[in-house]
């Protein structure tokens, strides 16, 4: 994968993620992957990322070290009031700055709590200790205040490690700040790809990525797709717009019908369920082994209850039999993973249901109960459009989870491609 930290930029930003938590494995480190996407957003070139535990001695040594070689040094978490929360202290310490008392964060402070009809407990006022000549960032869903300081040169930023308190603060605060700062804007689009591998994109774009320098091309592998990033740096959003543009159009004329979107939010079952809008069809699925995952991928997207009929999770062979009409001979001749089975299923949702559009998956998603001829991974997928019906069958890999989300991604991949196809 080509990541986007080759970039060149100006502005070196470096995170330290602050969490002894953190580094036992007892919570994930989603602060830094939020962190790095949006700091690349702003043409911030991310060179280190680094997790310290909550110890004073370690962070400093830490700190010291990034304050160095980092143009701005973002830190996150230990801002709480408990003793083991030492971040904000220790970064004064390194700044060589005093805390200070700030009145209006105390003020805010106070008002949180009478807001919940609660008192502060005293451990509560240690938030209100400032660095002198610090900025503070407002917390409107904690008491820990952000702050943005300065040493020789580089910038650190503090925020909280709750991300429901530190998303929001970087969002109305960091990031307007760090904006001003980097007078170049990053403008991106994302093609998105359903089906085919990276290598294979990759082959198919090579000659654009050899020659790419402004906007650069990125490949990303998803389960059962592949995204291609384009990212342009220009002086201005219209600037960019037309950087990215003519990249983007030049990838869809290469993979046609395969792109099943390039607006950044659009995912595949949004792109699923405008089509269906589109071509004013309905749907219902018919789910064994995924167990409704598909259905819920469809009902995630707003709108959907004017395409949308139902969802069938029919497990056993007596639940295929009894709500889909599936044939007791098919299941007795063929098994219940098999292609006339997946056949029977979607058109049995169809007759049911009254959808034009329904799609049917059953596989063995293991760990368990997988032979020599019926492997773990086979999955086989249908797809009925108003009784025109496409089946297929798939060999996925990976763990029962990984097999399942890759069987909903293909039926989704499956349903797409017969709709665009149908008539
Ligand atoms: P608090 O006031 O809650 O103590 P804090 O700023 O001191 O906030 P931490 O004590 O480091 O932050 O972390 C509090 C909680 O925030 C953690 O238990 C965890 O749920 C979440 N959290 C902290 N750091 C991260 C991170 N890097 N990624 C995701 N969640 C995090
Ligand atoms: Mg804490």
């Amino acid at each position: 994968m080509r990541q986007q930290d080759e970039r060149e930029s100006d502005m070196t930003v470096e995170l330290i993620c602050v969490g002894t938590e953190l580094l036992l494995g007892s919570i994930v480190n989603t602060n830094a992957a939020y962190l790095a996407e949006k700091c690349a957003d702003l043409g911030l070139s991310c060179y280190f990322q680094t997790v310290v535990g909550d110890n004073e001695e370690r962070l400093s040594l830490t700190l010291s070290q990034a304050v160095k070689r980092s143009d701005i040094v973002i830190l996150c978490g230990g801002l709480g009031p408990t003793e083991d929360d030492l971040t904000k202290e220790t970064a004064a310490r390194v700044c060589g700055v005093e805390l200070e008392l700030s009145q209006s964060v105390k003020e805010s402070i106070r008002a949180y709590f009478e807001k919940r009809g609660m008192d502060a407990a005293e451990n509560n006022w240690k938030q209100a200790m400032i660095p002198r000549g610090a900025q503070i960032m407002v917390n409107h869903n904690g008491t820990a205040p952000g702050i943005i300081m300065e040493t020789g040169g580089c910038l650190l930023i503090l925020l909280p490690g709750p991300p429901n308190e530190l998303i929001p603060m970087f969002e109305e605060s960091a990031a307007p700040y760090l904006r001003k700062l980097t007078p170049e804007v990053i403008f991106s689009r994302t093609v998105k790809i359903g089906g085919g591998c990276e290598s294979k994109v990759e082959m198919l774009v090579k000659d654009m990525i050899d020659r790419q320098s402004n906007p650069t091309i990125a490949t990303y592998a998803k389960t059962g797709e592949v995204h291609i990033r384009v990212t342009a740096k220009a002086s201005g959003l219209r600037e960019g717009k037309k950087l990215v543009k003519p990249v983007v159009k030049e990838l869809k004329k290469r993979f046609g019908d395969a792109v099943y979107s390039s607006g950044e939010d659009c995912t595949l079952e949004d792109a699923v369920v405008n089509l269906l809008h589109a071509k004013k069809l309905t749907a219902a699925c018919a789910e064994s082994c995924t167990g409704g995952m598909l259905s819920a991928r469809l009902v995630s997207v707003p709108g959907v209850s004017e395409v949308y009929r139902a969802g069938f999770v029919t497990y056993s062979n007596k639940a295929k039999k009894k709500l889909l009409n599936v044939k007791s001979e098919t299941l007795k001749k063929h098994g219940a993973v098999s292609r006339k089975t997946a056949r029977e299923m979607a058109l049995g949702a169809a007759a049911v249901s009254g959808a034009d559009v329904t799609a049917a998956i059953t596989g063995i998603a293991g760990p368990g109960g997988g032979t020599e001829k019926k492997p773990v991974g086979l999955v086989y997928i249908a797809c009925s459009v108003r009784g025109k019906v496409t089946v297929k069958k798939f060999f996925f890999n990976g763990n029962r989870q990984k097999i399942r989300e890759a069987a909903c991604t293909s039926a989704l991949l499956l349903m797409r491609n017969c709709i665009l196809h149908f008539g």
